[in-house]
């Protein structure tokens, strides 16, 4: 009869290669935001093509490889990622933060854009596999509070420009050094994005992490970061609905119009316009769990109008930016077509109150200080 020869993803037969050359760890505070491409020693592969399925995946030195000129990848855009760190414990110990959320969230991205599916707790394995590798380096113990950056990738390789579904495909797994990074003092600044600009739309792709979400975004953000911004908050359709702060999900808590109740609002998944954000679904939870006596959370559709009118008659109580790499990060104010809408920072101009509770309840539960579920020991 007919013999399957398709091999699944399986983390179980991960080869190990380690490195001949090891790198220094820099000392900590060194490495900013901006400028860390610090990688650690290894990284993790493993290639797939359609025949034959999921080769077996491999832990191996840090460092370049090779693909053809005409692979899909370089003219399709055939490209998704995640970003997720992982966390030096005050208790010593080495956590990932809801791991299964980015492996679920990487299989959804493939799809959509025609690369290959694998069952995603395999993924969780290989990514705590290599954590188990380059971890306890990278994360020293006596640098409690401290995270590097992990990017699990993965590309379409096949060598044909065919417009087509690639056959051949590579996932890839590495970890970037990154100093601890707090929001920039004072809070982050938004600029609405331009009239003629989109970052998605309905029908499109912007829930999905793919690389083609976010190269033409950049050319806004530098013209927002040349006028003195850190990101753009980005508007959709006439009625400008307010989606997301760059690569950050976005927040506003005010009080509502009618009954004066204090909301946490920011933009609903259901038009599939922008990222389900594992940072997002965390505060959401742990304020609907943890203090929905002083603040409703409300998933819907709301416009920069809406922002506009609740700072004209005070109703703004704070906002912040939520995302793995920028974590928490207040806003203090938005320019939008000539207005600005300052948002209220706190007592201190570190954040409001809601803000800076919701930083400390993720922060304990990343760091070991609380023992959570979404926490994952490596
Ligand atoms: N929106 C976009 C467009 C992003 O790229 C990210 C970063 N992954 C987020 C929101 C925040 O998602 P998360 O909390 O999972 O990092």
């Amino acid at each position: 009869g007919h013999k399957a020869t398709y091999q699944e993803l399986d983390a179980s037969k991960l080869t190990y290669t380690f490195t001949k050359s090891p790198q220094k760890v820099p000392a900590a505070g060194v490495i900013s935001f901006e400028n860390s491409s610090i990688c650690t020693d290894h990284m993790l592969t493993a290639t797939w093509s359609q025949k034959n399925g999921w080769a077996t995946p491999e832990l191996k030195p840090y460092g370049p490889f090779s693909i053809m000129p005409t692979a899909s990848v370089l003219h399709y855009a055939t490209e998704c990622f995640e970003g997720l760190k992982a966390y030096r414990g005050y208790d010593g110990k080495l956590r990932l933060f809801r791991p299964d959320c980015n492996a679920q969230r990487l299989l959804m991205s493939s799809v959509r854009i025609s690369l290959p599916s694998f069952p995603p707790g395999e993924v969780e394995k290989l990514i705590s596999a290599f954590m188990a590798v380059d971890g306890p380096k990278w994360l020293p113990r006596e640098r409690p509070g401290s995270f590097i950056y992990l990017r699990p990738t993965l590309i379409g390789t096949q060598s044909q420009l065919g417009v087509q579904a690639p056959a051949e495909a590579m996932m890839f797994i590495i970890a970037s050094y990154m100093a601890e990074m707090d929001s920039p003092p004072g809070g982050m600044k938004l600029h609405t994005s331009p009239a003629d600009m989109v970052r998605a739309w309905a029908g499109g792709f912007g829930y999905a992490k793919v690389g083609a979400n976010y190269g033409p975004s950049l050319l806004a953000t530098s013209e927002a970061r040349a006028r003195g911004f850190g990101q753009i908050l980005w508007l959709y359709g006439e009625q400008g609905f307010c989606t997301e702060a760059g690569a950050s999900n976005f927040f506003v808590v005010w009080k509502n119009k009618e009954t004066g109740r204090t909301e946490l609002v920011t933009a609903p998944l259901g038009d599939k316009i922008i990222l389900d954000g594992v940072t997002r679904r965390s505060v959401l939870q742990l304020v609907r769990e943890r203090c929905a006596d002083e603040v409703e959370v409300v998933e819907r559709q709301y416009t920069i109008d809406e922002v506009i009118e609740a700072h004209e008659e005070g109703r703004i109580v704070e906002s912040f930016a939520s995302g793995t790499a920028y974590f928490v990060c207040p806003i203090s104010l938005i320019h939008h077509r000539g207005k600005d809408v300052a948002i209220p920072m706190g007592k201190k101009n570190d954040g409001g109150e809601l803000t800076t509770k919701v930083k400390t309840w993720l922060k304990d539960i990343m760091y070991g200080r609380e023992d959570h579920p979404w926490a994952v020991v490596v």
